[in-house]
């Protein structure tokens, strides 16, 4: 079977070309509101597009929420400014922007840079010196560290323009990528629609732990929209403005992050591509799942199983496994509260991107609603029998702190039972030797002089029955839009046509992936051969087979051709009243069956039932016929 590297196309972007080329004339996706000029950012994807998302999404719930009886839920888009706030999109999910001076046109500054130093090195332009290529090196490799006025200074020292008009640039400043609203018609209830579907589980945490029997580890996943602002939208359904994710929240106990099936996976060997190598300069290695998380390259079994189950998807869908691999995010990369993170990056002709994000976020998330919210968003692990465990007790006396402090009691009360261990038994030895002690209050922004008696600060022994603590959450994160191109880019190829003059597409799709599963053909035009492909279609209705009726006078190879460039695994074509013949995508193979066995055999194949080669066996005799 030919691939990328023997298909005649060998160009990056010819091969890039010739795939937008036809998915977009076969309407797989086309950019939205063209009639009008269109918008940078947001595709509409027409009948085979809807399809193949349809069959990536139906296997993504097979595979993740019915394998791991996950809870799904369907939670909104638009989402109260408080829920954002809270888990920080808010004040941090911003992008550095400049504009350029004169026009106001926007980019993303770090993809400016990141651009130059790539042009730099790729061009191999000799002007540059040895020292100064490392630099461009290690710019690239602290790109995402750099502030805004790191990044400014920069801009400026390599003299980067603005790329359309070569005009100056102004300072790069924060730009949040959130798309605002406001909810209602007061204007008083700011919203803004979700730039990931995640907060809507960890808002429901508590309900779907109770739910789900009060038991961890349990997840919950979501599919749906999310929405970014892009500063600069490129690469075409890689970066856009709205798009389909599909999260995961695996909730486990921080103290217990095995998975009983880890063994499942511990045995697959992929490519791996762990920070040391990275920092090193090595490249990605195949690695066994199991050694990477035994030697704590991986940071825990619940981690790597969804690695594993992760790796197991995507090339079931199609993804080519040697152009798939797992990176770990480097320190910078990584948000402060992460145990690990790990993107699944598949390779396609913009390079390598990132498909799929597998964070281990702790309790990060649950722990910021709680505070907003007030509502614990905690689990409970009961005791077979109760522990004796040495408890801090902080009592404020409220009468002596009232006549001290009036109006501010309750603010001082609740700083005084917020202590640490450490700052309370420090208050402790210098309330028992001086008497009093000077204490800030951050609420009130003052400090107060507390006295001996007002606060009483003692360990005790006390009896717990349960421990009550806050889950660590575990998060694959899929872009449905990213898989599907590069599962595009990797099932594509061509090949001669019969005349040797044109290039025939095709799409390699899987069974599962296929927008279509076969094609019905009369081989000439007439009633009779008409009526047979009728009541073929209606038989592969009743099975639930999608198929498409060609019923034009267009040669059958051009037929063929056009059913293969929608992926289209089956042709059957009529060409008597009693039998027909299959011909498979591929290898353009052959087999006569009756008429009555068509859909039957179909819906064997691409259901699995059976294979391609059970049926060549079966009905043998297989030919390539003369018109292809
Ligand atoms: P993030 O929350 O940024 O890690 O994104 C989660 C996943 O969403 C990524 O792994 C990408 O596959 C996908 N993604 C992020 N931004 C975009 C975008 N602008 N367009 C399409 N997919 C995106």
């Amino acid at each position: 079977m030919a691939s990328n590297s023997d298909s005649n196309v060998t160009n990056r972007d010819a091969f890039r070309q010739a795939v937008v080329n036809t998915l977009e004339r076969r309407l797989f996706y086309v950019p939205s509101f063209k009639i009008y000029g269109g918008v940078a950012g947001l595709y509409d994807y027409g009948p085979p597009g809807c399809a193949v998302k349809a069959n990536v999404l139906a296997f993504w719930r097979q595979h993740f929420v019915l394998e791991e009886n996950m809870l799904e839920v369907d939670c909104p888009c638009v989402t109260p400014e408080i829920v954002l706030k809270a888990s920080g999109h808010v004040d941090k999910f911003t992008d550095l922007m400049v504009k350029d001076g004169k026009t106001g046109a926007c980019y993303r500054a770090d993809h400016l840079l990141k651009d130059f130093c790539k042009e730099k090195l790729e061009k191999k332009d000799v002007s540059i010196t040895a020292d100064k290529a490392a630099e461009l090196k290690h710019v690239l490799a602290v790109l995402d560290d750099l502030s805004a006025d790191e990044l400014g200074e920069k801009i400026k020292e390599y003299a980067i323009v603005a790329p359309d008009t070569k005009n100056p640039l102004s300072d790069p400043y924060p730009f949040n990528l959130m798309f605002q609203t406001s909810i209602g018609p007061s204007g008083l209830s700011p919203g803004f629609m979700r730039p990931e579907t995640a907060q809507g589980i960890f808002v429901n945490f508590k309900d779907l732990y109770y739910y789900n029997g009060n038991k961890l580890p349990f997840a919950a996943a979501q599919i749906g929209m999310a929405f970014r602002n892009e500063i600069s939208p490129r690469q075409g359904l890689l970066r856009v403005r709205e798009f389909t994710l599909a999260e995961i929240e695996h909730f486990v106990d921080p103290e217990d992050k095995s998975h009983p099936k880890f063994p499942e996976v511990s045995n697959l060997e992929f490519l791996m591509f762990p920070r040391e190598k990275q920092v090193s300069g090595q490249p990605a290695e195949k690695t066994c799942l199991g050694e990477a998380v035994s030697k704590g390259i991986v940071n825990n079994e619940t981690l790597g199983y969804f690695i594993g189950r992760v790796y197991l998807f995507l090339t079931y869908l199609g993804i080519d496994k040697d152009r798939l691999r797992f990176r770990q995010h480097l320190g910078n990369e990584m948000a402060h509260y992460a145990a690990d993170c790990w993107d699944a990056e598949i390779e396609c002709s913009y390079g390598w991107i990132e498909c799929v994000g597998i964070a281990d976020r702790s309790a990060y998330d649950l722990r910021a609603h709680t505070d907003k919210s007030g509502v614990p968003l905690v689990a409970h692990e009961k005791f077979a029998e109760p522990r004796e465990v040495e408890k801090l007790v902080i009592v404020p006396v409220k009468k002596d702190l009232g006549l001290a402090f009036k109006g501010d009691q309750r603010m001082v009360c609740e700083a005084l039972e917020a202590m640490s261990e450490k700052e309370a038994m420090e208050m402790k030895a210098d309330l028992e030797s001086k008497g009093k002690v000077e204490f800030h209050v951050c609420t009130l922004a003052k400090t107060v002089t507390i006295r001996k008696s007002m606060v009483t600060i003692a360990k005790e022994i006390k009896k717990e029955h349960q421990r009550v603590f806050t889950p660590s959450v575990i998060e694959p994160s899929f872009g449905i839009g990213r898989i599907i191109y590069c599962l595009y880019e990797h099932s594509f190829y061509t090949r001669p046509s019969k005349t040797g003059d044109e290039q025939l597409n095709v799409f390699r799709f899987p069974q599962i992936v296929a927008p279509i599963k076969c094609t019905v053909f009369p081989l000439v035009q007439n009633q009779e051969y008409e009526e047979v492909a009728k009541h073929i279609a209606h038989m592969l209705t009743a099975a639930g087979i999608s198929y498409k009726i060609d019923i034009t006078g267009t040669s059958i190879g051009k037929r063929y051709a056009r059913t293969d460039e929608l992926g289209v695994p089956f042709a059957v074509t009529v060409d008597s009243t009693s039998s027909v013949t299959i011909r498979e995508r591929d290898s353009k193979v052959q087999i006569r069956v009756n008429v009555e066995e068509v859909a039957s055999v179909v819906k064997e194949v691409t259901e699995g039932q059976s294979t391609w080669n059970d049926m060549l066996s079966k009905y043998n005799a297989p030919q390539v016929p003369d018109d292809e």
